[in-house]
């Protein structure tokens, strides 16, 4: 049986420290669904057009991942799509506590949907999508904390 994973998220924007926990979790399965969990009446700073561009340009030649979006239960994304398991990224130990009561109320949920954490690498522990929303906001430089190959999207 194939080995599918959901990576969900804002992706607001996407960063390096997304990027390191998708390189991570390649190896561990055989597709990952980057899944931008969509809410009609939050407001992001890209929009989800824009977010689902750059983020599939990026892995344009990765036959593993598809990028795609939500407007539903997590866990139920991941049934409709026969996923079996939710990636993660933790960075900190408030992380910890978020990712915690999330991953045991979706398992509640849907005991079939496993949750796989990957622990962030050092030096993209700081990296934090609202942050880099902040610095986008006053015109500030963000490059260093987004993918190389990552074109923003007008
Ligand atoms: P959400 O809105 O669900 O918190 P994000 O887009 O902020 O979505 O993050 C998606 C996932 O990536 C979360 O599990 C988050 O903890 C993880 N993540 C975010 N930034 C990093 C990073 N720098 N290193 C590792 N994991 C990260």
């Amino acid at each position: 049986m194939q080995k599918i994973a959901v990576f969900p998220g804002s992706f607001d924007p996407f960063t390096k420290g997304h990027e390191n926990v998708i390189s991570r979790g390649l190896p561990l399965f055989d597709r990952i669904y980057i899944a931008i969990g969509y809410n009609s009446e939050k407001k992001s700073f890209f929009t989800l057009d824009q977010r689902l561009k750059m983020i599939g340009k990026l892995y344009q030649n990765e036959p593993k991942i598809i990028v795609d979006h939500y407007e539903e239960l997590t866990v139920d994304y991941c049934k409709k799509i026969g996923a079996q398991y939710l990636l993660r990224g933790l960075r900190t130990a408030a992380d910890f506590e978020y990712e915690r009561a999330i991953a045991q109320i979706n398992r509640k949920m849907n005991p079939d949907v496993e949750t796989v954490f990957i622990l962030a690498v050092p030096e993209y522990t700081p990296v934090n999508s609202t942050i880099i929303r902040e610095i986008l906001k006053y015109g500030g430089d963000v490059s260093q904390f987004l993918p190389d190959d990552m074109i923003i999207e007008d």
